[in-house]
């Protein structure tokens, strides 16, 4: 699948917005898995899917070895106001539907794609980790953070922007080829 093509599946997927991604802006960073292990939101060693599990930064960076380019794909959600927890949720929950969709009829076809998604994974109402291997791992997807990447500065350098304005929310999801 050419980048042309994969541009075009994800917005026929529904995103907002997609666009490239600059490689070289995939830069693996100690601070973002500082951020995670805050624990603000939650994740951080209680998914196979955030960090420790999803592995180190050097593992991380390795992963991404061999895919020369790749998209940036965007939901993003007009809220009533910055008190929009609903609006907020429904848009999330709308971006991890297409972000799935988009993966299905990747892998349904054979492209070897790498995913990074957005926030911790959410497919089992509780995670297996650590008492038990994941239960999916064939589907399970590591958001761009979990990966060390500070999504602000990908989109920034890709020429994507990252905030679309006043009361407004955006999730920022990745596939590589
Ligand atoms: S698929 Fe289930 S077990 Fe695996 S990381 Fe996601 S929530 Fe945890």
């Amino acid at each position: 699948m050419t980048l042309e093509e994969l541009i075009k599946k994800a917005e026929d997927t529904g995103f907002s917005h997609v666009g490239p991604v600059n490689m070289d802006a995939l830069e693996f960073l100690p601070a973002v898995r500082d951020m995670c292990a805050d624990g603000k939101c939650g994740a951080y060693n209680k998914k196979w899917s955030c960090p420790p599990a999803c592995g180190t930064l050097e593992e991380c960076a390795e992963k991404v070895k061999g895919y020369t380019a790749g998209i940036l794909v965007q939901t993003t959600a007009e809220l009533e106001d910055s008190f929009d927890f609903e609006g907020m949720a429904e848009a999330g929950k709308k971006h991890g539907q297409l972000f799935m969709q988009l993966h299905k009829e990747l892998t349904d076809v054979g492209e070897k794609c790498y995913f990074m998604g957005t926030g911790g994974c959410t497919l089992c109402k509780e995670c297996t980790y650590p008492d038990a291997p994941c239960r999916h791992p064939e589907i399970m997807v590591s958001s761009m953070e979990a990966n060390g990447l500070l999504v602000s500065d990908v989109c920034q350098k890709s020429g994507l922007p990252y905030y679309y304005g006043k009361d407004t929310l955006t999730y920022t999801a990745m596939v590589l080829i």
